[in-house]
């Protein structure tokens, strides 16, 4: 049989995964440069910690890059548009490659060596992804973080990361209006415990900046003086750390997900064959953003390591009009898009001529992900578009698909609110939450995976393994199995079905947020007594936060005028400390929360009276009265 993947069924390729990891992963791996063979597949003999590739040699940015400058080093590799500042840029494989090169000399420069960790605290412009790129030329580790995010989001990060260098940018733009970034970063580092030795900073002349002296260094400058910079490629073994991604948990402190270097490769290089059908040459445009998973694997390096050119836009995707996108694709022939159900939600809302105006023929599929599609957006945006709609479910723990359609190996029939069949490498399963007994077609349960996880996902939480080990991989009735923290069911076709999140993370906008951070930064505004954030279904952006706020002393929050200034200055303190994307969309002032006699927060039960759901079993609860209290609040400020 060939087992290329061209004339299999998936149910085969599939198979093969799960069954001979060794050989598929091993045919997989083909598709990326080796600089030195490895010697094993796959060690699992240190269950549940996977390494892929071992002793093999390779290096991300050489695979993104010089890989393809032989044969098609001309072409279009990074187009970088900003609506914000009206400039559009194209650089080629080769010029990507010149200013990777000098990116990377100026780090070396700053004494970033293999290893070190380097924090990436940018707007999205071409100079973030020549930073990412860099690092992973010298073995550097990055760690990016959301231009959204504010100071104590940087500085619990730096502490974690502990990072030798800083690259950040005078400001981020929104809507026409700079968002400067060095006053955040500056408390940020403030804050911190650990203090990087360097900042480089990327002057886009957006607000004026005054530079710490002995610190912070001016990016254009040092870039001069490296102009025909050609810094060679450290050859890493496959399972160093590449790079470290924050992300949000149960508990007030984000999680570092580790990646390596050679399965993360070839996770990409195979997902963006089979699920993404890339061509290279072809133009990809994900529209998230590089502080976020999807910017990492399928802006930055899953498209250029296919050879495909990558679109990283900066702006809203209604300025200058609802059309913006759409031109992007037609200008650059866009073949293959990503982007999040919300935003289609947005487009909706815009002048059906705002699309129809353009040539949209050269695409040929709309990928989504990052939150439920459902069923309204999914049918308007491929009836508009003409094209299939693919659904993807994933996390940024794994760093590529978890449940799809893969095309790329058989065209199979997707179902509207399914994200589809287990990709290929993940043994996903429902469970019982209380018995790990595998879940029948419809039962819901919790959506786990069976080791090894393959290539690509997470290798640890950063520093803490005992961390990776307690979060994600349950021990129910002798059996270890890494839990997503979904619920979900499979139907009997083998469709999955995702139903919302079993902890106390919610998901606003496609972006993840932990309700526990959230609360720790109310509870720092000095008359707030108690809090509780819950997620409350919302249908533009999927869901958004409502934070439940006991003040220490009521009158405060007296009147109309009053509650109203109160609910901005909370919401101010969230703005500054963990950034705009986490401010709840409303505070509600109530006397008492609801709690069961032993003191646990009934989380749940508020967020069922949010939404006009039976908030279950009263009778565990303290004072009942708090939930009436709660509906009537909420009626109140609706
Ligand atoms: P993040 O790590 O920020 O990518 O968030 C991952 C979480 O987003 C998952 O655990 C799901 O709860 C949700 N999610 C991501 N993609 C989908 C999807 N296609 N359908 C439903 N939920 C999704």
């Amino acid at each position: 049989m060939n087992k290329s993947g061209d004339d299999m069924t998936y149910a085969d390729f599939y198979q093969e995964s799960i069954d001979e990891p060794a050989n598929f992963w091993g045919r997989q791996a083909q598709a990326i440069h080796w600089q030195t063979p490895y010697s094993q597949v796959l060690d699992y003999s240190k269950a549940p910690f996977a390494r892929w590739f071992v002793d093999g040699r390779t290096n991300l940015c050489y695979n993104a890059v010089d890989r393809w400058l032989a044969t098609q080093g001309e072409q279009p590799a990074l187009i970088a548009i900003s609506t914000e500042t009206h400039q559009e840029q194209v650089y080629s494989f080769k010029q990507l490659h010149a200013e990777v090169c000098r990116m990377a000399a100026i780090l070396t420069r700053l004494g970033v060596g293999q290893g070190d960790r380097v924090l990436i605290y940018m707007p999205m412009i071409a100079e973030a992804a020549f930073a990412m790129l860099a690092c992973a030329r010298i073995g550097a580790v990055h760690s990016v973080v959301f231009g959204g995010f504010a100071s104590h989001s940087l500085a619990t990060r730096i502490d974690d990361a502990q990072p030798k260098l800083v690259i950040s940018a005078d400001a981020g733009s929104r809507g026409g209006k700079p968002v400067p970034y060095k006053p955040l970063l500056d408390a940020a580092i403030a804050q911190a415990g650990f203090k990087p030795s360097n900042v480089l900073l990327v002057d886009r002349g957006l607000v004026p900046m005054t530079l710490v002296p002995e610190r912070d260094v001016d990016y254009a400058s040092l870039r001069d003086q490296h102009l025909d910079a050609d810094v060679p490629v450290t050859w890493l073994e496959s399972n160093q750390p590449s790079y470290i991604l924050y992300t949000s948990g149960t508990t007030g402190k984000p999680k570092g997900v580790q990646r390596d270097v050679g399965g993360y490769a070839v996770a990409l290089a195979a997902s963006m064959t089979h699920i993404f059908c890339a061509k290279p040459g072809e133009a990809f445009f994900s529209t998230s953003d590089i502080g976020w998973v999807v910017g990492h694997s399928y802006i930055v390096y899953g498209p250029l390591i296919a050879g495909m050119a990558t679109i990283m836009y900066e702006g809203l995707p209604t300025s200058p009009d609802g059309g913006i996108w759409w031109s992007i694709v037609e200008k650059y022939k866009v073949t293959r898009m990503f982007s999040a159900p919300t935003a289609v939600r947005v487009l909706k809302k815009q002048p059906a001529e705002l699309m129809s105006k353009y040539d949209l023929s050269s695409l040929k599929a709309l990928y989504l992900a990052g939150e439920p599609l459902d069923e309204t957006t999914s049918n308007w945006i491929a009836g508009a578009l003409g094209v299939p709609v693919i659904d993807n479910y994933w996390q940024t723990e794994t760093g590529w698909p978890i449940l799809s359609i893969a095309k790329g190996v058989e065209e199979q029939p997707t179902k509207l609110g399914s994200p589809g069949l287990p990709v290929f490498g993940y043994k996903v399963k429902v469970q019982n939450e209380a018995t790990g007994e595998d879940c029948g077609a419809n039962e819901k349960g919790v959506v786990v995976i069976e080791g090894p996880l393959p290539p690509g996902c997470l290798q640890t939480v950063y520093g803490d393994d005992q961390r990776f080990l307690s979060t994600y991989w349950n021990q129910i009735d002798g059996k270890q199995v890494y839990s997503t923290f979904d619920w979900g069911i499979r139907d009997a076709q083998g469709y999955y079905f995702i139903l919302g999140r079993t902890d106390d993370v919610i998901n606003v906008a496609g972006h993840r947020l932990g309700t526990r951070e959230i609360e720790e930064s109310i509870s720092s505004h000095p008359n707030v007594s108690e809090v509780a954030v819950v997620g409350v279904e919302n249908q533009l952006k999927g869901q958004v936060a409502v934070a439940f706020v006991v003040l220490k002393h009521p009158d405060a929050a007296g009147g109309a005028d009053a509650s109203a200034a109160l609910e901005k200055e909370i919401m101010g303190v969230v703005d500054q400390q963990l950034g705009a994307v986490a401010r709840p969309a409303r505070v509600v002032f109530i006397h008492a929360l609801p709690k069961t006699r032993s003191g646990k927060l009934l989380r749940r039960s508020i967020q069922a009276v949010c939404e006009g759901r039976d908030p279950g079993d009263l009778t565990t609860i303290e004072d009942p009265s708090s939930l009436a209290q709660i509906k009537t609040a909420l009626s109140a400020v609706k």
